[in-house]
């Protein structure tokens, strides 16, 4: 494809479930071949199952691409597919005008009575008892028996199709509903779709695709189907068994540029030995023919640390926005002022959003957050009641800064003969009810001296109320 020439790719999905990472990988790698090519991106909502479609569904992915950047203005549409049931209905009669297409009434039983064989296409039996349309009448298309069907694909070269292993299929059910080959391959059509670039389960469906655009006169468009994305186990990724959906990425704290530069990764990578690049940069350089065909590994352990990086890349007030949504959630009230003061040493230590509530917590409750393991590990063994009063002491009258804070406590470990490290743990859990967290001194310093002395003396006395 040169970059030059303008294109028309689309989105399809089929507003069915829950939308999920495989789709927003299609969505993207059509959204950038449409914009590296000043072409254009085509949404079309496939929802002419009604059995299984809800309006809920096509919200999701709407509002999921804008998650991910795109919006309105970003495609055409969302056009939905079932407005274009005249459309479908008309290239139907169209087939069956030219012989292309034809009624049966055969059931599954038939075929199978008929062939002994359970898993054969087709047989042909209705192909010249020249039927008319009626109830319980399907119609299917006229495959030609011998020959070859050829699809260009962008990833795959030529495919070639033996017609004959290409049953008749069916393009209207007896009820008179389209089925997905016509209805998509009309729609495509008429939306003068340039490239068909989706998942590599539609590779079958493109033969018949294709000669359906011919029988209607159309020039077959070129295909790209892109790898299955599996997960650790080599197992195509799948709703039940595997973390799939989008929204529930941007509710643990995925930043929607961590996500989209890691989807692109699934079947394709950026010069050089980067994995991390400037979505212009994807843009500039993605090219759906140097996408992999072999199937796509989502690592979700890779996808937190590529979070954890865009998030450190940040800008500090970028951070402490896309915090908020996760603080409005908390059960405490933050102070915005404490915030802005924290989010920097937070900044560097969390991959995910989410995990902003627990790391900053001990500063907007009334009392440390209670955690029993930590207390376990850092009160319960050594000298702890003699660690948080050497620190009482020593900071009752110190310069409140975190040096200040820091030599102090290493002193009154010494005197125990602990380092630095083991004599923080007391005071760690004392004041942030946790052995983990921010760096200590810093978060002391900006809890303050009163409520700092006041958790170390309430943890003394539970200290005491359990030994005595
Ligand atoms: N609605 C189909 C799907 O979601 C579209 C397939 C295609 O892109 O042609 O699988």
């Amino acid at each position: 494809m040169s970059s030059t020439s303008s294109i028309r790719v689309r989105f399809a999905p089929s507003p069915t479930g829950i939308f999920h990472v495989g789709g927003a990988r299609s969505a993207l790698f059509n959204w950038v071949m449409a914009k590296q090519s000043g072409g254009t991106l085509v949404l079309r909502i496939e929802d002419t199952d009604a059995s299984r479609n809800s309006p809920e569904w096509t919200e999701g992915i709407i509002r999921a691409l804008a998650w991910l950047g795109m919006d309105g203005g970003e495609y055409e549409g969302p056009y939905f597919q079932s407005a274009n049931a005249d459309k479908h209905a008309a290239a139907a009669r169209t087939l069956v005008d030219s012989g292309r297409a034809y009624y049966c009434d055969c059931t599954r039983e038939d075929v199978v009575a008929r062939t002994g064989d359970q898993h054969k296409g087709y047989d042909g039996f209705c192909r010249d008892r020249g039927l008319d349309p009626g109830p319980g009448r399907a119609l299917r298309f006229r495959t030609p028996y011998e020959g070859q069907t050829t699809v260009v694909d962008l990833l795959r070269g030529k495919p070639v199709f033996e017609n004959a292993l290409l049953e008749d299929f069916v393009i209207a059910r007896a009820d008179g509903s389209v089925t997905f080959l016509l209805a998509n391959a009309v729609d495509d059509m008429s939306q003068g779709i340039t490239h068909v670039v989706r998942g590599e389960e539609h590779l079958p469906n493109a033969p018949k695709q294709q000669l359906l655009w011919e029988a209607l006169g159309s020039e077959p468009p070129v295909w790209a189907h892109i790898p299955v994305i599996v997960n650790e186990k080599r197992q195509k990724l799948s709703k039940r068994r595997d973390k799939v959906a989008l929204e529930d990425y941007r509710a643990e704290g995925y930043l929607p540029e961590a996500m989209r530069n890691y989807l692109m990764l699934l079947g394709w990578s950026p010069s050089g030995d980067r994995e991390i690049v400037p979505w212009e940069v994807i843009v500039e350089e993605f090219r759906i023919e140097d996408v992999n065909t072999s199937p796509a590994f989502f690592d979700e352990k890779k996808l937190r640390a590529f979070n954890g990086d865009y998030i450190r890349m940040l800008p500090v007030e970028k951070f402490i926005s896309a915090c908020l949504p996760f603080l409005e959630d908390a059960p405490f009230e933050v102070d915005m002022a404490v915030f802005a003061q924290l989010a920097p040493l937070a900044q560097t230590r969390v991959a995910l959003l989410s995990e902003i509530v627990p790391m900053v917590d001990f500063a907007f409750l009334d009392e440390p957050p209670e955690d029993e393991r930590s207390w376990a590990k850092a009160m319960l063994k050594g000298p702890a009641d003699e660690i948080l009063a050497g620190a009482e002491d020593a900071y009752r009258d110190a310069p409140w800064r975190a040096d200040e804070l820091k030599t102090r406590l290493e002193q009154v470990g010494a005197e125990h003969g602990l380092k630095l490290g083991k004599a923080q743990a007391p005071v760690r859990v004392a004041v942030t009810g946790r052995t983990v967290g921010l760096p200590l001194f810093e978060s002391l310093e900006i809890l303050g001296r009163e409520r700092t002395l006041a958790r170390i003396a309430a943890a003394r006395a539970r200290l005491a109320s359990a030994t005595g």
